[in-house]
């Protein structure tokens, strides 16, 4: 047996070959090439680093006002105190009188005059050579010194493997019909300017990531992503699925003269708008397809996605398929259950509920029908449903609210059909907008429908914005507005730090409003209570048995009840954008005009006092999610579980979204000109770490 030693510092930092140190790449640089006199430096040193030298005539540790250590040192020019305050007995020994050092730092005005804060030290002869090219600042994990890491770079972009590995290998004819212009360096060079740039390079552009060296790594790593994205693409389309095509429908499977889907757009109340019916047919296309439909359907709050999964369900179950519907909470995925029980129950359609509050032997009762393919529609929150069902026959798997996973939980349900594998076909939904950036990158492989027309009848929401102060006063309001036999919401804030105390808020408020509304019946609504509880209170607030219901953000997405136009929102400067639209989109829904009420409590920092302007201001869900984005970057819309293999290293998809289009060109023309060099490129840039994400 071979004892394993432990891994060193870099190795714990992923630094564990001489490619991954050569693509460590500086996250700035200092500039030691340049070297002042001390009176140049008094003069140039304010407000930017300076580097001067000189003989130490004076160390001394002070201890008033706390322990610290000053030196000062002079040349022929001048002299310029130093002060360390937090410093080591060997620094003291360093910089002892008579020793020569070279410092850097900024000068700023002391009490006693200029002086430079724990300046870089250096203990040199005056004449020893200035380095040649700028000295780079590496990202480093704690506990891990600059110079290790500088060393273990210049060590690794000697080594010999790295040329092969760092090879020009991308045809020049490609390159030059692609590149906007010729002044970027091959990858090699690129690289090594990027480690070492020189004494005179423009420092502005390589800290903004815009240098021609930059530009070419960014590039490259551009191309690996979209060349791993066709991939997945091209892995997608030869991958089987059942083909559910409309006009075979009716005839394969049952023997009923209409089909489900006919059966379904009959009993439902309304007729599907022109939108709809657009993103109907392009669903229903990629149904009929052999290989598995990826396809995201974007749609404002309250623009009716429901109804297309709906169809989509049909379809399948048409087919003798199964058809599963996930929701991210159980609340929402009880809304779809009602919906569907109301939509496919006079179909006579079998639908199994599953939820994380059923007893054990409901729970086993709904397995057993999935499994033996008695249920034909599934319905339960995602995690439930991923996790721990088997299907008989499950051929369309659509996920509500699709943002709130993150792009990376894709469910990957696969099965045996004799010796041929299926996979099933899959409808994300969202009510967030993909700005076009993303898009092009990690979401290159969905494909996106968008219903960009809200239906008939509905009424613009009137958004107010008011001071907590004024609570009395909206309270009376409701009072007003309940009179006239309308519903309303009252939402309590979100407090991230804790359930307890948010639930305690809740309970407060429900109790307040139960005082001060004596003739109408308040209901209470919170993630703490169990299923059936949740759902006795929802029904009887659609029953209108509940005229106020006081809720938690358990109600943020899909709770659809027509005559509560009126939402009262406490502590609207806690909740994020996406927060208070999707909230917002809980009302709107009937015949009356509706009112948001933002109440807010003072102070209002600067952001959240745009953010509720914005919010007052428009509507417009895809307006609203370019703030948001422009806000918190596109990390936190990947979802968090993205943000650490699978980014981008070295580009900024705001700052390089030009870069995009030309990398996409390239692959394409790579994968059809030059398919054996495709390997090479996404070995290079993948090397031992995951796929790109394939979205
Ligand atoms: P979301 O896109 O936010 O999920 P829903 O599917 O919940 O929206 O639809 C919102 C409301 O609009 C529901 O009450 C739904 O029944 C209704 N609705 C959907 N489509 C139409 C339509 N074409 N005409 C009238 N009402 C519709
Ligand atoms: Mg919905």
């Amino acid at each position: 047996m071979t004892t394993k030693r432990p891994p060193t510092a870099l190795e714990k930092m992923g630094l564990n070959s001489p490619m991954a140190l050569a693509l460590h790449l500086p996250s700035r640089y200092e500039d030691e090439t340049e070297l002042f006199t001390i009176e140049e430096a008094l003069g140039l040193g304010r407000f930017h680093s300076i580097q001067t030298q000189g003989v130490v005539i004076r160390n001394q540790v002070m201890f008033r006002p706390r322990r610290q250590l000053l030196v000062t040192i002079e040349d022929d020019t001048a002299s310029l105190q130093l002060r360390f305050l937090n410093f080591y007995p060997s620094q003291q020994k360093q910089m002892a009188v008579g020793a020569h050092v070279r410092v850097r730092g900024e000068v700023r005005e002391g009490y006693q005059g200029p002086e430079m804060v724990h300046p870089i030290v250096r203990a040199v002869t005056p004449d020893a050579p200035l380095p040649a090219s700028l000295t780079p600042v590496y990202p480093a994990s704690a506990g891990i010194s600059q110079t290790i890491i500088r060393k273990a770079v210049l060590q690794a972009l000697r080594d010999a493997s790295l040329k092969e590995s760092l090879a020009e290998f991308l045809p020049t004819k490609l390159m030059t019909e692609i590149l906007p212009s010729n002044d970027w360096p091959p990858l090699q060079d690129a690289i090594a300017y990027l480690h070492q740039p020189p004494a005179d390079a423009n420092t502005q552009s390589l800290l903004e990531r815009t240098h021609p060296a930059w530009r070419r790594v960014q590039f490259e790593e551009l191309l690996a992503q979209q060349i791993s994205l066709k991939r997945a693409h091209a892995i997608r389309r030869e991958r089987r699925a059942p083909s559910f095509a409309k006009d075979q429908s009716v005839s394969k499977v049952s023997k009923k003269t209409t089909s489900i889907e006919d059966g379904l757009l009959k009993v439902l109340p309304f007729k599907l708008t022109g939108a709809q019916a657009r993103v109907w047919a392009e669903i229903g296309a990629d149904l009929s397809n052999t290989f598995p439909m990826n396809r995201l359907l974007q749609g404002d709050v309250g623009s009716g996605k429901t109804v297309i999964a709906a169809l989509a369900a049909a379809r399948a179950m048409d087919h003798g398929y199964q058809a599963a519907i996930m929701a991210p909470t159980e609340i929402l995925a009880e809304q779809h259950y009602l919906k569907m029980q109301e939509w496919f129950g006079p179909l006579g359609i079998k639908i199994a509920w599953l939820s994380g509050s059923l007893k054990v032997k409901e729970k086993r009762l709904a397995q057993d029908i999935i499994e033996s393919g008695e249920a034909q529609l599934i319905i339960g929150t995602h995690a439930l449903i991923q996790d721990k069902v088997s299907f008989a026959k499950l051929g369309l798997a659509v996920i509500d609210e699709q943002h709130r996973f993150g792009v990376r939980q894709r469910l990957e349900i696969q099965q045996r059909v004799g010796s041929e594998l299926f996979y099933c076909h899959q409808l994300m939904m969202s009510a967030t907008p993909i700005p076009r950036t993303l898009a092009m990158t990690y979401y290159a492989d969905l494909d996106v429908s968008v219903i960009d027309e809200l239906p008939p009848g509905r009424k613009p929401i009137a958004t107010k914005v008011v001071k907590a102060a004024r609570r009395d006063e909206v309270i009376s309001g409701l009072h007003d507005w309940l009179a006239k036999g309308l519903q309303a919401y009252w939402v309590c804030p979100l407090i991230e730090e804790s359930e307890v105390l948010q639930l305690q808020t809740a309970v407060e408020s429900f109790e307040q409003l139960t005082q001060a509304l004596p003739n109408f019946k308040v209901g209470l609504v919170h993630g703490r209570l169990r299923s059936e509880e949740k759902a006795a209170v929802m029904a009887a607030f659609k029953a209108n048995e509940i005229q106020l219901l006081v809720a938690t953000t358990v109600i943020e997405v899909g709770v659809d009840v027509p005559n509560a136009a009126l939402m009262v929102i406490e502590h609207a400067e806690r909740f994020g954008y996406a927060q208070i639209h999707q909230l917002r989109g809980r009302v709107g829904r009937g015949s009356a005009d509706s009112v948001c009420i933002l109440m807010y409590a003072e102070p209002l920092s600067l952001a959240a006092k745009e953010r509720l302007q914005t919010l007052r201001e428009t509507s417009d869900g895809f307006v609203i999610a370019e703030r948001d984005l422009s806000l918190r970057g596109p990390g936190e819309l990947l979802g968090a579980k993205q943000s650490g293999d699978a980014m981008l290293r070295f580009v900024d998809l705001q700052r390089d979204a030009w870069l995009i289009e030309l990398a996409q060109m390239a692959a394409e023309r790579l994968l059809a000109e030059h398919g054996e060099l495709v390997e090479r490129h996404l070995e290079r840039w993948l090397g031992s770490r995951t796929e790109f994400l394939k979205a």
